[in-house]
């Protein structure tokens, strides 16, 4: 893994005074010495978590409100201030990923957002009749106690149907672990779509203070052998899996796999481009094919 070990410490001032905010955060299998920052997107980010590109254009300007991006060692995120939450999270997830480290069940503000933007809480979404669903889930950072904690800011939250997140999405989850287990590496992004989902209260456009219900959840996972230089190694032949699905209370009734869709359709959808770094002839293959691996 090339990943890196980052500390940073970051200073906020107050008019009342100096407040100091301070975010360190560690990566499995790397030593806590002090490591130089490098770029994303270069030769030897194989395995980065934005690997395959920035789909929204995503930029670390606070004036970019609602599309602004977050980098963590455990994953990166665009995040919509206007919505209250992100409008895609992704990340990679190989074996090293995969761990012992339980649940840590942390729900907590994202303290990392510039100052004087809302931050949801971990109460924010109660009584509301969605579930505090992950984007990047718990159980695919299990390699320490800190990695997995990263994944219960709520900065990787959307209000997610009870039988969406439980059920149909975790179904999905999963199986993208039994490839891993299999001898898979990921790419992974997901995110929501549309306004308006249906939880164990009824339909609703909002919960908390604005936080968007969407109306559909997406994925896109890119299924590579183990193995380096994977940038390299996508081809037209490349497993491709797309789900768009309802958040609702209904989405059960089928399994994952009938919710598969195209790249393209995802594209169009909410205009990102996906897997933007990948040769233009290969995304024209690899977008356009609905994954049709049967799945049990
Ligand atoms: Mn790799
Ligand atoms: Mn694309």
């Amino acid at each position: 893994m090339k990943k890196i070990l980052v500390a940073i410490l970051v200073l906020s001032l107050s008019t009342t005074g100096c407040a100091t905010l301070e975010r360190i955060t560690s990566h499995k299998n790397v030593p806590t010495a002090p490591t130089a920052p490098t770029t994303p997107e270069t030769a030897s980010s194989d395995n980065d978590n934005l690997m395959l590109g920035n789909p929204s254009a995503a930029t670390t300007s606070s004036s970019d409100s609602d599309n602004y991006l977050m980098v963590k060692p455990q994953y990166d995120l665009s995040y919509n201030n206007g919505k209250h939450e992100p409008n895609w999270v992704s990340w990679h997830l190989d074996s090293s990923d995969l761990g012992s480290a339980e649940r840590q069940d942390d729900f907590r503000s994202d303290k990392t957002l510039p100052d004087g933007w809302d931050r949801v809480t971990s109460s924010t979404f109660s009584g509301s009749g969605f579930d505090r669903g992950h984007l990047c889930p718990s159980a695919d950072r299990t390699s320490s106690a800190s990695s997995n904690s990263a994944t219960f800011l709520m900065t990787n939250m959307i209000p997610q149907s009870p039988h969406n997140n439980e059920i149909t999405w975790e179904s999905l989850e999963e199986y993208g672990r039994e490839l891993v287990e299999a001898g898979n590496e990921l790419f992974i992004i997901a995110g929501g779509y549309g306004k308006g989902g249906t939880g164990k209260k009824g339909y609703a456009t909002t919960v908390g203070d604005g936080v968007v219900v969407p109306a559909y959840t997406w994925k896109i996972m890119v299924v590579l052998p183990n193995g380096s230089d994977d940038l390299n190694r996508i081809s037209s032949s490349t497993r491709v899996i797309a789900v768009m699905m309802p958040n609702n209370q209904k989405v059960n009734s089928h399994p994952w796999s009938y919710y598969r869709v195209s790249v393209d359709s995802i594209e169009s959808k909410t205009g990102y481009d996906f897997l933007s770094v990948v040769s233009a002839s290969v995304q024209s293959a690899i977008e356009s094919r609905v994954d049709k691996v049967s799945v049990s």
